[in-house]
């Protein structure tokens, strides 16, 4: 856990409130002894209706003191003034309080242009973690001081500035190391910011410049706009964005992910190596080399991404993870990234979640027909439990999204509980939780219960207390959807035994376990036929003598297919096993019969396993017998 965190949280607050007393200090050493001799000379007291420091030097000080109501002076024992100056507060001489407007101006503007510096910094170190309780304590101690000049100085122009030296002093040291720490775009007193305040302001009086250089910036490269988060909100906007526009690699970092999402990627990998950053994409599962940065390059590019999400951009070594999004023509398509530190820098992973190609259908997944239909009907049945098993990265939650499709929303109220929310589904409720942050399946799946779902889909079971509640809804009417980190639907099983759930509440309440992988689908315009050797169709346990042609990528040297950039493969598509728990299952899972027993019963009612399921995909010249040998072992 981050002790820092809590040792530093205090600190600003503390600030805050050392920030308030300072205020109310100088609003009363303001109310109590503005005065009027610095200006112009000798100011005599003046009625503060008259408030006319000029006229004052001539004025007689006795029609300043006949106005005092109540006669607290004595007339007699008025002296002469010599200077004409009197303090309000002198003994006995209730005269009151007296005002050289321009000089109250310059004192109150002098105290709110501190009170705002100050507040804008102690905001915006937090944000950056630019040592943020010392430089508030900084510019506190430098704004008194600074006020204590300009209040107490006899001479205004010392005070001025000593009033600059102290308050502005700390704050000029802040900005630069403020600036140092952030990318171009997001530095401020620089000419770039300055012109943009002043344009700001000139829109909002209506006067605005025609922004030429912001256009040009925003239109160049592809036609890609980020939205970003605030470091408070939750909401994506393109105002953070905004703040990324012009630094170093923004183009660049525009280029990257236009041509990640062309490509079909779902991972884009940013590692540092010693000359350059290098940069892989997971396409199809499977990883390929991309053209790398350089190195200034490609941390502008990590920078950017970070100020995106949120993240702080000033950590370098800690994990950190966060999201944002892209708007490609109308498409979203969100990011989620994390990073780490590396001997040679920062690298980072950015997941890409394409909400376009988010729902699917189980016939879409590659679902052969029969296993389909029977799986449609299970997910169906008013209660119970379908798990999904597999390795991460099998597609798991791809297949729970296309079950929830396929049941009628209309009729059935939906909950989801995930962590994260991976894609977006109309007509369900999906509930975020962070289990990082120590909101747990089980605690929020009780919840959820009380809030008469009819199906909850819950992103996945991994201790005994989920399980155990997952089991009960499924037993009290409600269908459970979820996931179980295992190899296959028999292993995923035992998987839920080993967790200590009793094995009569399993048998109560599940329904199937699908078991699954993705492999790569071969492309159809460049896959090539060829006779298998007979010792590999064995291997396969396949017939030797009913083996035609099996499919294969094109060697290298055939030249590039434009369909799928050569790579052979073009898209992926799901191998299945489901196990549904028939009645004879049920007893066996109650009487803790052994795995192999529970297969056998399991095969005698059709099963087939996720290898002979994949076979059926090769045979079909689907998928190579290379690439199923190395995903379904
Ligand atoms: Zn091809």
């Amino acid at each position: 856990m981050t002790d820092a965190a809590f040792v530093r949280r205090p600190l600003p607050g503390f600030c805050r409130t050392l920030l308030f007393a300072a205020s109310l200090l100088a609003a009363l050493a303001v109310a109590t002894s503005a005065r009027g001799q610095d200006f112009g000379g000798p100011v005599a007291p003046s009625n503060p209706a008259v408030g006319d420091a000029a006229a004052a030097p001539g004025a007689d000080p006795a029609a300043a003191a006949d106005a005092v109501p109540g006669g607290v002076i004595d007339p007699n024992q008025l002296p002469p003034h010599p200077g004409g100056f009197w303090r309000g507060n002198g003994p006995g001489q209730q005269v009151g309080f007296y005002f050289a407007l321009p000089l109250l101006a310059l004192v109150l503007g002098a105290f709110f242009l501190w009170v705002a510096t100050t507040a804008w910094a102690d905001q915006d170190a937090t944000s950056l973690k630019v040592r943020p309780e010392f430089w508030s304590t900084l510019l506190m101690l430098g704004g008194i001081l600074g006020m204590g000049a300009i209040i107490c100085l006899p001479n205004l122009l010392m005070g001025v500035v000593g009033y600059l030296v102290f308050a502005g002093g700390p704050l000029t040291a802040y900005i630069v190391e403020r600036n140092a720490r952030v990318p171009d775009s997001g530095k401020v007193m620089t000419k770039r910011h300055l012109s943009k305040v002043l344009n700001q302001w000139l829109n909002k009086v209506g006067m605005g410049l025609p922004t030429g250089g912001g256009k040009t910036e925003q239109t160049f490269g592809p036609p890609i706009t980020f939205m970003g988060k605030s470091s408070t909100g939750n909401k994506y906007s393109t105002a953070s964005a905004r703040k990324v526009e012009s630094s170093k690699g923004y183009v660049a970092a525009k280029e990257l992910i236009y041509d990640a999402i062309l490509r079909r990627s779902t991972d884009v990998h940013l590692e540092p190596q010693e000359e350059e950053m290098s940069v892989r994409v997971r396409v199809d599962g499977a990883m390929y080399p991309a053209e790398p940065f350089d190195r200034p390059t490609g941390e502008g590019i990590v920078n950017i991404f970070k100020v995106l999400s949120a993240m702080d951009i000033t950590e370098k070594r800690r994990p950190q993870d966060g999201s944002f999004r892209a708007d490609l023509d109308g498409r979203m398509i969100d990011f989620r990234i994390a990073t780490a530190g590396t001997r040679h820098g920062e690298k980072m992973s950015l997941r890409i979640l394409d909400q376009s190609n988010a729902v699917s259908s189980l016939q879409r997944l590659g679902m052969r027909k029969g296993l389909r239909e029977r799986l449609e009907e299970l997910i169906n049945e008013p209660h119970g439990m379908v798990l999904c098993s597999g390795p991460t990265g099998a597609g798991k939650s791809t297949t729970l999204y296309a079950s929830l499709n396929a049941i009628d929303k209309l009729q059935r109220n939906v909950i989801t509980i995930e962590d994260p929310v991976e894609y977006q589904m109309d007509g369900i409720n999906q509930i975020e939780i962070n289990t990082k942050a120590g909101q747990t399946f089980a605690g929020t799946l009780r919840s959820v219960l009380r809030q008469d779902p009819d199906v909850v889909l819950l992103g996945e079971i991994r201790d005994k207390e989920t399980a155990e509640i997952a089991c009960q809804a499924a037993n009290t009417g409600h269908m459970v959807f979820s996931t179980v980190h295992a190899n296959d639907s028999i292993t995923a099983l035992f998987r839920l035994i080993e967790l200590g759930v009793e094995p009569f509440m399993i048998s109560n309440s599940l329904t199937a376990i699908v078991g699954q992988r993705l492999v790569r689908r071969l492309c159809e315009q460049c896959k090539q036929a060829y006779q298998p050797k007979p010792e590999l169709v064995k291997k396969a346990g396949l017939p030797v003598d009913k083996i035609e042609a099996f499919y294969r990528p094109p060697r290298a040297e055939s030249g590039a297919c434009p369909k799928c950039g050569g790579l052979g493969y073009m898209g992926r598509v799901g191998v299945y096993e489901v196990l549904e728990i028939n009645d004879r299952i049920r007893d066996l899972i109650r009487d803790k019969a052994a795995a192999s027993q529970i297969r056998a019963e399991a095969r005698k009612n059709g099963m087939l396993n996720m290898r002979e399921e994949g076979l059926r995909l090769v045979v079909r010249g689907v998928t190579s017998i290379e690439e199923l040998l190395k995903v379904v072992k």
